[in-house]
């Protein structure tokens, strides 16, 4: 079947700034699990896997607007030092941490005593980025992924 709104889509991916070296890749892990039209995923590349099949490889360059937006100012943050379990944060580094809209990466700036300044521009904001993909697997979603808005099983939440 073609994918479409509301399809469960199974894929894989690896992602870098043209010309760069790969930023992130799912072919170590499971492939990622997502259901279309629910914005699971950046919009450009969701709109280019409208109309395609399981097995289908493309590549597919997303500017800042159909990825992760543009960098903002004044996203800096101070956080407690006890927020972070890991306690090997160094400048430069990616971390999650829960915030009120949800798990958020987040970029170390400075590390304190006691604070730590983070940056809460997504890691990828304002850079273009081309896209490797295959969809692996295409299927309808279930009425219960529906109403969640996000695919259950395999790749997807487990609740
Ligand atoms: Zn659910």
């Amino acid at each position: 079947m073609k994918i479409e709104k509301n399809s469960v889509v199974h894929f894989h991916y690896s992602v870098a700034e043209p010309g760069m070296p790969q930023l992130e890749s799912s072919h170590d892990r499971d492939a990622m699990a997502i259901l279309i039209g629910h914005g699971n995923i950046i919009p450009g590349l969701e709109e280019a896997m409208i109309g395609r099949e399981a097995g289908e490889k493309f590549s597919i360059t997303v500017t800042p607007d159909q990825a992760y937006g543009q960098r903002q100012d004044g996203l800096n943050q101070r956080v407690p030092r006890k927020h972070f379990k890991n306690a090997k944060i160094a400048p430069g580094m990616q971390v999650v941490l829960p915030t009120s809209m949800g798990p958020r990466p987040m970029t170390v700036l400075k590390v304190g005593v006691s604070v730590v300044d983070v940056d809460l521009n997504h890691p990828m904001a304002g850079k273009t980025l081309n896209f490797e993909t295959e969809i692996v697997s295409v299927r309808e979603a279930t009425a219960e992924e529906l109403e969640h808005g996000h695919v259950h099983g395999d790749g997807g939440v487990q609740h």
